[in-house]
């Protein structure tokens, strides 16, 4: 912290530390206040004596130590002076009196906050995390954000909450608030003091904050001798970067990179920073130096003072006091009321305004630390006093214009403006009300709007944004924003002078309007492309921002009728005066169908056009709700009839939906993507509702008030389509044909939705649910959609809510999500009927989407394809005239014509849309006119559309009527899809006939409905008929289509035969091997694997086909190699001991042994696809020759490592595994048997101590060697030699082709180079070592997984799991002999060493240090070594192995059973169990043997039976793995118990298979004479006994199941979690971004410099290096605050990855921008566990990044 005056260190200042004056001096210092009658005075003097003092080392300050000389010399005898006692005592007494009611937290960037969606008065009210978490509100729909900083808790303000504004903490009565009033009450004498005090402070403050001289003080603080001491002091801005600085700095001051970047950061944070000391003059001289060198940079030179020492000081120090204030005031309302009162306080007579206002007049000009403590302390003063903070309102309001200008000029973040407050007391509704009456807030702020956008005004007084500053405009906005923020709640009660200030605003906001009407003119463009498209940006911006402004304007208005009356009227004016273009033009008449139009002419195509029209939308919203209202029968009162001039009021929208027509047939195109891009605004759901959808209201108004003919003529005239509709002239010309074509289809649209479209209250009688729903149903029949999708799709109001939750229920069900994917609502039945293809807010494709979908479910449910109108709801009676355009000669004249011409075959003048839309329109005059028949009597009824539509059109000859069309056209061929909607149309004519012609026998009231159904009856048995033969029609086209199909698969096949025929093959080979693994283990061979009994190996003819090639080759020890792709990477996954420390190089690793912790193991995995060798081989040079041509193009992997994205499923791959094929052993069970007799387990450990002692002896001679000192003193029986063991059976190896050798060399030559991280080297003789390593670690993982995920052992692999394991484990079995046999046999010994009693080897580790099956694995592939000789190379023959194994296995065994016994059978039983086993016994006569091998450390308290179920339990891992790798090695059949889960009988199964008696016990006895030596030597091991004696502690079997952290359900605890995260390493309190290693469950502060740290000289985020220890450098972290998991690799690879929270619409949010409350989903959480144990995190990673690339450009290390 470079600022002893800033929040931080404020905290601590009044209590605690640091202020320990000596007795006398506070005596004294006490005393000598009180005697001062003149406080003023006495004060400046104390501080100008001491405060140069205390901050005099500015360069380099001891933060403590000044901290201390303040506390001491200033605070402590202020303090006294001010409460009269101990100020520790007085404060303590305070703080216990209670505290606010208000909780009043000042929120800091990235904090989340809390606000109700049930009971927020707006989203702006908001509450800290305690308050939230102790509030009623937790168990509502609650919305989480993080805070971008500013803003305060609202805990306690009755006027943000509907319900519940206090929480429990600051509720009155709660623990330690106590009696609401006593915290108020405050002595007289301190009141008085403080008085006295405040004054002065304050003034002391304000002074020094605006001072502006650079080398003197004010006269009271000059004391001393002026010195020439000068910083040259550089203060920050938001225009210059972190590295602009760094740069001038190093350059002017010449100083080291480290020095330069403290100064920045400091700047950054405190907003200024001395960055030399020294004369004036040289200070001077920097200055000037530090602007030329940033103005090289960029432009603008940076910001930089020369103060005086002494200035500086003082204004430091009146920031420590501003931080004292604002702790002062947290103790008592008196004390704010005091401080609020001397701010407010104006000098009588004198115009100077008043502190606070001072302070808010300079804000812009002081740096961000002095801010950001002024700030606080208005939050902690002025805003928790309802009272003061509305007269601080006023002041604010006051200074409004100008304060808005000065942030508009300013260069900080608004965050750090003091006119962010607005919010703070714009959204307060009584404060609204108080400042529109009393402060006319609503002018002011439109007033501030007027004058900052002139510079944006043309030479009409018409916006123009073009080249507009992006920065500046955002500034701006901030100004609209508090327009919104005023408006937010409506008022209840009107007062004449609240309509008044109200009317007065309004009108001043037409006047912003006004010069947005028309503004931005375009034209179309003709010939060239226009050169730049012009910014359109800025404008719709502007529009999106007033969207809901105007919308609450319009509800402002509609609370009273009068006002909305005036309202319109001006709105009126306003748009009058905006409609005079045009007027110089001469009328034209226009005449069609016996009617005349008379306008001015005016081309869309030809003349300028604007798509901003607010006030004409304004008008047409306001006159909606006159009609809602019922006001519109005064309207006349308002404006008279000659001035309403409706067709000029319809004239602009229409316009511009003319523009939208002639945009979609591509007229516009040479003007570019700019329109485009305005046009998809224009009807999007951020603007339509104030754009689109007012401009077809203001054409409803239009429809209802003009002659519904002379109405058509003018949409004709103005889509440019009138001579279209007369005779049309015959062109060649297919562009302009199609242009006509879109426009009739645009205009017949636009018809409908003027008819149709009645959804709007006012327009008809319908509530804003009704509407809502609407929105809902089209959107859901287009299909099932997730939440957020909805809500993306539906517009939101001033409150950011769509009103979604209340209807949903009522139309759509909730389908839950699986494992993956969202959760999503579909339709439900019954509201399909309410499905309008010509819904108007439906895009082009949605429409086609929507129709498709509809049909599609209708055919499936065997209905007729007919999709007509549902019968809209009435028009309000304002808007009744409008159904009067369906029936009037116009529209039957347009009508006729299209249906003509598509029964006269005119193909290229009409198109099946066409005939949708017109058949649409006559739908929609059927309905209407059978429901008013239904309605009313006949003779009532006016509405004659089936008159005029069965009327002939004209009286020429061949004329025919609409009804007749209709017949024809259900004959054209090429319109066979509308035909249900045709025989619809013609039942309905039918209908309404009927209707007509029985209601002028009886009334219809009587008669109708049942005469209705009736004709429905009869139609009913023709739709029968009908529908019989469609379907009939439907079976003969699917015939046809399926015909078409099979012929087009033939093709492919047949195009492609080669890929297919082989994938088919392959699929069907791997089918067969597994059927007839599965039978040969039906066949009762034995199913042992090891000793005598020994079963078969069951192989068979393997046939792999190439990926690549698509070549299929059999696998065989001397054919060419195929490989499986396959993926090496380090793993901590099973560790147990989290905080051992990996070694980031393996450069002096000795990976011979496996810790039993398992700390980190080299794993392999395949995706399980083969390829020849050579073929991997050219395709993996192709891949590398390809990259270092495109040398730019970012890769996903790293070739020089080896990565390659496997060819056929792309996932990552690091190498391949050669196949090797396993070589089918038998052996005879009589020649078995006869060995039996003779090779007892000492016979047999004795051929082997004398084989290997005959090797150190030869190799003796040779190099000195790590020699077992053999002690052939029991064995007696020298008949043994060195040769001895071949005589049990031998034969010679298997010979590898020379490509199987070299992929076995390469492929294990890579396990050790990345397993270890070192560099390749194929002659290391660590290489067998960690072959053997990988094999045993994989299988142990596999083990895991398949025990976690609770499948049975064998049969349940995935099938890359069981190729790669199998692959794995014969490589591991044949990489031997690639390898010096004295190499391995040397592995070999220092491996039995652990296992061999009597033979001794030097680092042996102790029992309980090693991981028996990593060591049974070793020892059981280097074996055979023992038969090589010098010349012969030879292996053990089948009986040989069955031997060696059996007994190298039971050896481990033994040993793994003592490591359990030792570790984990020490706890005392728990209950009590007279288990008299023989497995009880056994264990305790063993665990007596121990006892006494260990001198008693072991204690034999513990029973056998707890024994024994401690071992039965411990060993089962092992057990299993044992019999996987065996299974692998061999190929011997599992018995069936194996292929089940079942607890019991798997262990017999393990048991029988392994050749191990199911009392394991037996073995010890059996063997004991072997194995008491052993035992007596493992005991004896110094590490064991001090595991035994508690000094050390070892891993306990079976060890645990590694699984990712525990996640709380409920997300809003990890906030919490994480808002109490503290960096270890910095203190500041500058936003953090906490993140969860869901292995560990650390918590780390990553992106952030602090915690950066330096590995192998690079610097690594806090993420990267946790990483690399905790994952060996894979690891899954959640990020709280954004709520994604990341998923990272190395150093450089990462992808982001969903996080298992869902909402309760079962969706994800990453980024909390929906802020709904989650929970976590455990299936998901599941899911991330297993991509970690199945070590597929690396290839989810690469395959997100290939799909993904937006992640190239993130630096991954610094995470
Ligand atoms: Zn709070
Ligand atoms: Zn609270
Ligand atoms: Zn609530
Ligand atoms: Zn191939
Ligand atoms: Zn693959
Ligand atoms: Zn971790
Ligand atoms: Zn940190």
């Amino acid at each position: 912290m470079a600022d002893g005056g800033d929040g931080g260190a404020a905290a601590g200042a009044a209590g605690e530390g640091g202020r320990v004056p000596a007795p006398a001096q506070r005596l004294e210092r006490a005393v000598w206040w009180d005697e001062r009658f003149d406080f003023q005075t006495t004060f400046l003097q104390c501080l100008a004596k001491h405060v140069p003092n205390i901050y005099s080392a500015e360069m380099d300050p001891l933060l403590e130590k000044q901290e201390e000389m303040v506390q001491a010399t200033i605070f402590y005898p202020l303090e006294c002076y001010l409460f009269g006692e101990d100020p520790d005592i007085f404060l303590e007494k305070l703080q216990q009196s209670g505290t606010s009611q208000l909780c009043g937290k000042v929120f800091k960037g990235g904090e989340t906050t809390y606000s109700c969606r049930d009971c927020a008065v707006d989203p702006t009210c908001v509450l800290c995390m305690d308050c939230f978490q102790n509030s009623i509100h937790k168990n509502h729909r609650y919305k989480m954000h993080s805070s971008t900083g500013g803003g305060f808790c609202d805990c306690g303000d009755t006027e943000a909450w509907k319900a519940g504004p206090l929480c429990t903490k600051h509720e009155p009565g709660a623990s330690g608030t106590a009696k609401e009033n006593s915290e108020c009450q405050l002595n007289k004498e301190v009141m008085e003091h403080s008085r006295r005090v405040f004054p002065s402070v304050i003034k002391y403050i304000v002074d020094m904050l605006i001072w502006e001289e650079e080398k003197e003080l004010p006269l009271e603080l000059t004391v001393r001798e002026k010195v020439d001491n000068y910083y040259c002091v550089l203060f920050n801005d938001e225009h210059h970067s972190y590295d602009h600085v760094i740069y001038s700095l190093q350059r002017a001051l010449g100083c080291e990179l480290g020095e330069a970047q403290l100064h920045t950061t400091a700047i950054d944070k405190e907003g200024r920073r001395a960055v030399k000391a020294g004369h004036y003059a040289s200070c001077q001289e920097a200055k000037e130096e530090i602007k030329r060198h940033s103005e090289n940079v960029s432009q603008r030179p940076l910001h930089v003072e020369v103060l005086h020492a002494d200035v500086m000081a003082h204004q430091k120090f009146a920031l420590r006091l501003g931080s004292w204030l604002n702790k002062l005031m947290s103790y008592s309302s008196d004390f704010r009321q005091i401080f609020c009162q001397i701010c407010l306080k104006e000098d009588a007579g004198s115009e100077k305004p008043c502190f606070i206002s001072k302070l808010m007049l300079w804000d812009a000009k002081l740096h961000k630390g002095a801010r950001k403590v002024l700030h606080e302390l208005i939050f902690s003063s002025f805003f928790m006093e309802m009272e003061y903070k509305k007269l601080f309102a006023v002041e604010f309001v006051k200074h409004y214009k100008s304060l808005q200008k000065e942030y508009i000029n300013d260069d900080h973040d608004r965050v750090l403006s003091v006119t962010a407050l607005s919010v703070q007391m714009f959204t307060v509704p009584t404060l609204a009300r108080h400042l529109i009456e009393e402060q006319k807030v609503i002018t002011i702020i439109t007033e501030t709007l007027l004058e900052v956008l002139p510079e944006y005004l043309d030479k009409n007084d018409k916006f123009n944004f073009q080249g507009y500053s992006q920065d500046k405009l955002n500034r701006v906005y901030a100004v609209i924003y508090d327009l919104r923020y005023v408006l937010i709640s409506k008022p209840t009660l009107w007062t004449d002078r609240l309509r008044e200030r109200f009317l007065e605003g309004f009108v001043s906001f037409l006047r912003i309007l006004t010069c947005m009407q028309g503004m931005e003119e375009i034209k179309r463009q003709i010939g060239q492309h226009i050169e730049v498209d012009p910014d359109w940006e800025a404008a719709i911006a502007i529009q999106m921002q007033l969207k809901n402004i105007l919308l609450m304007f319009q509800e402002w208005c509609a609370c009273d009728e009068e006002l909305l009356l005036k309202a319109y009227k001006e709105c009126h004016k306003a748009v009058m005066r905006c409609s005079t273009n045009g007027r110089s033009r001469e009328k034209t008449v226009f005449h069609l169908c016996g009617h005349t139009l008379e306008s001015r002419p005016f081309r869309v195509s030809a003349d300028p056009v604007s798509i901003h029209l607010p006030l004409s939308r304004t008008l047409a919203g306001l006159h909606v709700r006159l009609s809602k209202t019922g006001a519109i029968s005064r309207l006349h009162e308002f404006v008279s009839p000659e001035e309403f001039q409706v067709d000029l009021l319809v004239e602009y929208p229409l316009r511009c939906l003319v523009l939208v027509a002639q945009v979609a047939a591509e007229m516009w195109r040479r003007n570019g993507l700019s329109l485009i891009s305005q046009v998809f605004y224009y009807q999007d759901v951020k603007c339509r509702e104030e754009m689109y959808d007012k401009d077809i209201i203001m054409l409803q108004i239009g429809a209802s008030l003009m002659d519904p003919n002379h109405f058509l003529l003018l949409i004709l005239q103005r889509y440019e389509l009138a001579d279209a509709f007369k005779k049309m002239k015959p062109t060649k010309d297919q562009d302009l044909i199609k242009q006509y074509n879109v426009l009739i289809e645009e205009m017949l649209q636009i018809l409908i939705y003027v008819v149709g479209e009645r959804y709007v209250p006012g327009v008809s009688d319908v509530t804003k649910e009704d509407v809502i729903m609407r929105e809902i149903i089209h959107l859901l029949c287009i299909e099932p959609m997730a939440h957020s999708a909805i809500t993306k799709s539906l517009p939101e109001n001033e409150n950011n809510e769509t009103g979604l939750e209340n209807v949903i229920d009522k139309v759509a069900t909730f389908k839950k999500p699986g494992v993956s994917g969202h959760g999503v609502y579909e339709l439900k039945d019954e509201c399909l009927k309410e499905f309008n293809m010509f819904f108007y807010h439906y895009t082009k494709t949605q429409h086609s989407k929507a129709e498709h979908t509809q049909k599609k479910r209708r055919k499936q449910e065997n209905r007729d394809e007919a999709l007509p109108p549902p019968p809209p709801p009435d028009f309000s009676p304002a808007f009744s005239n409008v159904v009067r355009l369906l029936n009037c000669d116009v529209m039957m004249h347009i009508m006729r014509t299209i249906l003509q011409r598509a029964v006269e075959l005119e193909t290229h003048l009409w198109t099946e849309a066409m005939i949708q839309m017109v058949l649409h329109l006559l739908s929609l005059g059927l309905l209407e006119e059978k429901q008013q028949l239904q309605k009313c009597p006949e003779e009532e009824v006016t509405f004659d559309f089936y008159h005029k539509a069965t009327r002939m059109g004209s009286s020429a000859l061949n004329a025919v009527n609409i009804l007749m069309l209709l017949e024809k056209i259900k004959r054209v061929p090429q319109l066979e899809a509308q035909k249900d909607t045709v025989s619809w149309i013609l039942q309905m004519f039918d209908t309404v006939k009927r209707l007509r012609e029985k209601s002028s026998l009886a009334t219809i009231a009587a008669t109708s409905g049942s005469e209705v159904a009736k004709g429905d009856e009869s139609t009913q048995d023709k739709e029968k008929a009908e529908r019989k033969r469609k379907a009939e029609a439907a079976r003969l086209h699917r015939q046809k289509i399926m015909a078409q199909m099979s012929a087009l698969q033939r093709n492919f096949i047949e195009t492609h035969k080669l890929l297919y025929e082989n994938t088919l093959d392959t699929q069907g080979k791997e089918d067969a091997i597994m059927e007839e693994e599965n039978v040969s283990l039906a066949i009762d061979y034995s199913k042992i694997a090891l000793g005598p009994k020994r079963g078969p190996s069951v192989t068979e003819k393997e046939v792999l086909t190439c990926i690549l090639c698509q070549e299929e080759q059999e696998v065989k020890l001397e054919s060419a190699a195929m490989v499986l792709s396959a993926c090496v990477q380090k793993s901590t996954a099973l560790t147990q001991n989290r905080s051992r420390i990996l070694e980031l190089s393996g450069d002096t690793l000795d990976p011979l042994f496996m810790h039993p912790d398992l700390p980190c193991g080299t794993h392999t995995g395949s995706c399980g696809h083969v390829m020849h060798a050579a073929c991997w081989q050219k395709y993996f040079e192709a891949m590398q020759l390809n990259f270092r041509q495109r040398l730019h193009v970012e890769q996903i992997f790293d070739l020089e490592n080896g990565e390659y994205l496997c060819p056929l499923c792309k996932s990552l791959c690091n190498t391949v595994i050669p196949i090797v094929p396993l070589q089918a052993q038998k052996i005879n069970s009589e020649d078995a048997e006869a060995v039996a007799q003779i090779l007892s387990l000492p016979r047999w450990l004795e051929i082997l101590i004398v084989r290997i002692s005959g090797y150190s002896v030869k190799n003796a001679k040779g190099e000195k060697q790590n020699t077992p000192t053999s002690m052939n003193k029991g064995l007696g029986n020298s008949a043994l030699e060195f040769h001895s063991i071949l005589s049990f059976g031998v034969q010679s190896p298997a010979k590898y082709s020379s490509s199987i050798k070299e992929m076995l060399i390469l492929f294990a030559t890579t396990i050790y180079r990345v397993g270890l991280k070192v560099a390749p080297n194929e002659a290391d003789y660590r290489i067998p070592m960690m072959t053997w390593s990988t094999c045993a670690f994989t299988i142990q993982c596999i083990e895991n997984l398949l025990e976690t995920e609770g499948k049975p052992l064998f049969g349940s692999l995935q099938n890359r799991q069981h190729s790669g394991l199998k692959a794995l484990v014969q490589f591991a079995a044949a990489q031997r002999t690639t390898s010096p046999q004295v190499l391995i046999q040397k592995h070999l010994i220092r491996l039995l060493g652990v296992l061999l009693p009597s033979f001794k080897v030097e680092d042996t580790p102790s029992l309980l240090e090693v991981d028996m099956f990593h060591v049974l694995v070793g020892v059981v592939l280097s074996f055979p070594s023992l038969y090589w000789e010098d010349a012969v190379d030879l292996q053990p023959s089948s009986i040989s192995s069955a031997y060696n194994h059996l007994y190298l296995f039971h050896l481990t065994t033994l040993a793994h059973v003592t490591q359990i016994v030792l570790s984990s059978a020490t706890e005392s039983p728990t209950a009590q169990s007279h288990d008299n086993s023989e497995e009880a016994c056994s264990a305790q006569s063993l665990c007596k043997e121990i006892c006494q091998y260990t001198g008693g450390c072991f204690s034999q308290d513990v029973p056998g039976w707890l024994v024994w179920d401690c071992v039965k339990k411990g060993i089962m891992p092992y057990l299993r793995c044992a019999a996987l790798f065996f299974h692998y090695l061999l190929g011997v059949s599992p018995p069936e118990e194996l292929l089940q889960v079942s607890e019991e009988g798997q262990f017999k199964a393990l048991c029988s298979y392994l050749s191990l008696p199911t009392n394991l016990f037996l073995l010890f006895q059996e063997y004991w004479d072997t194995v008491n030596p052993l035992l007596q030597r493992w005991c004896a091991d110094p590490v064991v006994l001090s595991c035994l004696k508690g000094k050390s502690t070892a891993i306990r079997y079976p060890r645990k199941r590694n699984s990712l952290i525990e996640l709380p359900e409920d997300y809003s605890c990890l906030l919490n979690q994480a808002s109490q995260f503290r960096c270890p390493r910095s203190s500041d309190d500058e936003q953090k971004h906490p993140v969860l290693c869901l292995f560990c469950g650390a918590m780390l502060c990553s992106q952030n410099t602090c915690c950066q740290e330096l590995v192998n000289g690079e610097e690594l985020g806090a993420c990267t290096s946790h990483a690399l220890q905790c994952g060996a450098g894979v690891c899954m972290f959640l990020k709280i605050r954004e709520c994604k998991v990341v998923l990272i690799e190395g150093k450089t690879r990462g992808c982001l990855y969903p996080a298992p929270y869902l909402d309760e619409y079962g969706e994800t949010d990453p980024g909390l921008k929906r802020g709904n409350p989650l929970h976590l989903c455990r299936e998901r959480y599941r899911k991330l566990h297993l991509l970690w144990q199945q070590h597929c995190i690396i290839e989810e990673i690469a395959r997100s990044q290939e799909t993904n690339q937006i992640f190239f450009g993130f630096n991954w290390q610094l995470l």
